[in-house]
Parts: C-alpha cells; structure tokens; sequence
C-alpha cells in the first residue's frame, strides 16, 4: 500500500491552569479555624461589598462570585466574611505560582491573579507531554504552597479553559487533539466561555443548544445573528482557535458589565446594578493596585442603541462611593424617564500612580 505523506502541521499544546477557589482557599490555609466553613472573601454587606470569592463550602449555598454579599448572607446566614481581602497575600501566593509556571514554560498569559494560560509546546523540561507537565505543575502547587488548582490541557485556549473548568476542584482533564471537534460539537451553549446567560437563552430560543447546532449554520448566518463574535463561533466549533498565548499583556481599563434578563426601567434598579458594577471594578482594581482618572458608563437599550458616556476626574480613584457616584451621576444625565435598559457597564481607564503620572499597568501578576 503506497504511503501518503502527511504534511507536518505545528500542533500546539496549551494548559490552562486555575486556582480552586483562589482568595477563600488561602484564608482557610493561613487560619484553620476557617477550613471545612462557609467562607467568602470580598466587601461587606453593610458596606454594599460584593463576593470575590466563595469557599466551596459556600458554594453548595449557592453563593457566588460577584453576588452582592447581602444576597450571600441571605442564602448562607453562617457565612464568614474576609473584609477587606488580602490582596498582597493573594499577590505575594500568585508570584509563588508564576515561579513554578516558569520551570516549565516562559509563554505564560495572566487572566487575573488566580488564571493563566501557558503554551508548552516547547517543553521545557522535556517532560515528554502536556498531561505530564499538568501534573507536575498541580503537584508543585499542592505541595510547596498548599493550595490545589485545576487544569485544562488540550490544542488551544478555547477548549483548555473550558477543560479546567470540568472537574474541579482538584481537577485535570484532557481533551485530545482528535477529540476536540467532537467535544465542541456536544458543547452546550451555555458552557462555551464568553456566551453569557442572555445569548445562551437567545441561542436556545432559536433551537440552538449544542456546537453541533450551531455548525450547522453558515459563517453569515452566525454573524447575523450574533454580531463579529459570530465569526468566532463558526471557526471554535470547529475546534480552531489561533488566538496565541500572549506574554505581558497590557491592561488599559478594567471593567465589568451584565445584560438582564429584564430590561431595567426603574431607577432604583439601576442604581442597584450600577453599585454593584462598582464593586466588582473596585476589587479588581485594588488586585491590580491601579488607580484611574476616567470613568465610564457603557448603556445599552432594549432596542440595542448602544451609549457610553464618560467623565475624567482631577484625581484618580479606586474607591467604590466615588466610581459609583460617577456613574450614577452619567446615567442621571441621559434620558432615563422611558428608558429600558439591557445592559449597564462601569470602566475605568487613564491609569495614573500616586503622584499622577501615567502608568502603564501590565498584568505581571502571575
Ligand atoms: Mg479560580
């Protein structure tokens, strides 16, 4: 039988490596009066603080990250808050992890303190696989650290992140290069990173549950309906995702945002959100230590206008009263009377140190 030659295509080899319950876990370490409790670690209730992150403990609750820590208490009345966090411990943890990222690979993408990506293609350490490097990595971290942490190890980003996410805690799961079709395509919609719960229901609304649901529609088709993110679900269900492992990424503006279920039209309601928002900004710029001049209020209507309306102050902040003030004070301005809001957005950007000058914040965190 003649042979066929097959051409030799670079293959990539990504892990996608998460902390379980990152702040929680290190509070219930450093103090074992909290391991085996109902932990979460983030703002006060009375404070209008949010979860940054719930012990599993808390979890079988149902307390959640970014939930306001009223609605915690509420689900969890034995709840132990940590207020403020600790984020130099959790910064000081984080550098131990990137350190042990580093023996085994230099292509290492923060997504926050707790998340990476690491490409280890080249093997390092000529390990031999992914998988091997995975558990080395895991071993590491539960044994000079004490904390245990989650992996994904497949082709790309896509699929690894989704993989890391399957059997927490504790959990390793490869998904291999000639299963990864097959696994996107028994996807449910609502796993796939980046559909939030809004687009999911829209997506089930037009009979759309699975990646095989949604490869059946054409590249046009997906982009008509879901807008330039369409483009990417036509290639991601097909198990293609180039988006490379990307070193010293440059954070600009941090943000977060929320569609709803139902349009918001009061404006108690809105304040309720847009508090929230800040909340969960404020966290995350007290991790990173930024500070920024600029705020902005991203709105988006129930007919899909979208407005975004910004304000620079004289100083820049950090604090939850003055990014919630602000954008109250931006949403007040536009016309809200008939409005039906779909999503409301808090950013802040034009970071600045103590003394004012311009910083350019790079996520050198892991
Ligand atoms: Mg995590």
């Amino acid at each position: 039988m003649p042979r066929t030659l097959q051409p030799v295509m670079a293959q990539r080899k990504i892990i996608h490596i998460d902390m379980d319950a990152f702040y929680a876990s290190v509070e219930q370490r450093d103090n074992p009066e909290l391991k085996g409790k109902a932990i979460a670690v983030g703002g006060l209730p009375e404070n209008r603080g949010v979860v940054a992150t719930a012990s599993y403990e808390a979890r079988k609750f149902g307390v959640r990250s970014a939930m306001p820590s009223k609605r915690a208490v509420q689900l969890c009345p034995d709840l132990i808050f940590i207020a403020p966090p600790r984020f130099a411990v959790y910064k000081t943890v984080s550098r131990q992890v990137r350190e042990i990222f580093h023996r085994y690979t230099d292509l290492i993408e923060p997504l926050s303190l707790d998340e990476a990506y690491l490409d280890v293609t080249e093997d390092k350490q000529q390990i031999g696989s992914a998988i091997g490097i995975a558990k080395q990595i895991k071993a590491a971290i539960r044994d000079e650290l004490q904390l245990t942490a989650s992996a994904g190890v497949s082709i790309n980003k896509f699929v690894a992140k989704i993989a890391s996410d399957m059997n927490k805690p504790d959990g390793l799961t490869f998904i291999p290069p000639d299963k990864v079709e097959e696994f996107m395509e028994s996807l449910p919609v609502n796993k796939f990173h980046g559909v939030g719960k809004v687009t999911a229901e829209k997506m089930n609304g037009l009979n759309l549950f699975t990646g095989a649901d949604l490869k059946r529609l054409s590249e046009v088709e997906l982009v008509r309906l879901f807008g330039k993110q369409g483009s990417f679900y036509h290639k991601i269900v097909r198990g293609i995702d180039d988006r490379p492992v990307e070193p010293n990424r440059e954070t600009k503006s941090i943000s977060a945002e929320d569609t709803f279920l139902n349009d918001l039209d009061n404006p108690v309601e809105m304040k309720e959100q847009l508090d929230r928002l800040a909340a969960i900004v404020t966290n995350r710029l007290q991790q990173y230590e930024l500070k920024g001049k600029t705020i902005t209020l991203k709105i988006r209507y129930s007919d899909f206008k979208q407005l975004t309306r910004s304000q620079t102050l004289p100083a820049a902040v950090s604090d939850q009263e003055t990014i919630a003030a602000t954008v109250l004070q931006l949403l007040l301005k536009t016309d809200i009377q008939e409005a039906k809001i779909r999503l409301l957005g808090v950013g802040v950007s034009n970071f600045a140190d103590e003394s004012g000058h311009a910083e350019t914040a790079q996520l050198r965190l892991f």
